[in-house]
Formats: structure tokens, sequence, C-alpha cells
């Protein structure tokens, strides 16, 4: 059995503790960093809108985004949304509500 692995979308610290893995907590940022709700906001007092807007879209993909990322319909959509977003608050929401379903 493999141990499951959290990976920081931030630092990229990847950890394998449990409870880090569980909470999706990171060992380095000392943060939520893998909770949108908390990660979002988190970011927001660190780095400019505009990341926080790319880091928004990465997330709604689930993968790490390139910049200059052309996606589907629905995905520039979300981007769409997402340029009109004002803070990492409004980011957040856009997430959550639009998230694809797993
Ligand atoms: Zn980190």
């Amino acid at each position: 059995m493999t141990a499951e692995v959290f990976q920081c979308p931030y630092c990229s610290t990847r950890t394998r503790h449990p409870q880090d893995v569980a909470s999706q907590y990171c060992p380095v940022c000392h943060w939520w960093t893998g909770v949108t709700e908390m990660y979002l906001p988190w970011l927001a007092e660190r780095e400019p809108l505009d990341v926080v807007r790319h880091a928004a879209l990465s997330i709604y993909l689930r993968e790490p985004m390139p910049v200059g990322f052309a996606g589907s319909p629905a995905d520039m959509e979300i981007r769409e949304h997402l340029a009109a977003a004002a803070s990492a608050e409004d980011a957040v929401v856009i997430i959550m509500m639009s998230r694809p379903v797993a």
C-alpha cells in the first residue's frame, strides 16, 4: 500500500504525514493550502490578485495551469468570471460554484 501524498500548491512541498494529507495542510507554509476556501484568501495576502485568479483556475482545472492557457468554452467562461472577480473571496465563490464534479 502506497502512502498518500499531499503537495502544497504554493511551495510544492510534498508531505506523507497522514494528518497533513487528510487536512491538506502544508508543514512549510503552516497553512491549509489544499483547502480552497482557506488557500485563496491566504494567497491573496501574499500575492497580487492576478496570481490568485491563476491559482483559482488551476484549482478549477485540478491541475497546474501554464500561463497563457486557452481552454474549452466552459473553461473560458470560468476565466471570464475570474477576471471579473474583485477579490480572493469572489474567486473562492466562483470556484466553489463551478468546480467540475469528480
Ligand atoms: Zn507550502
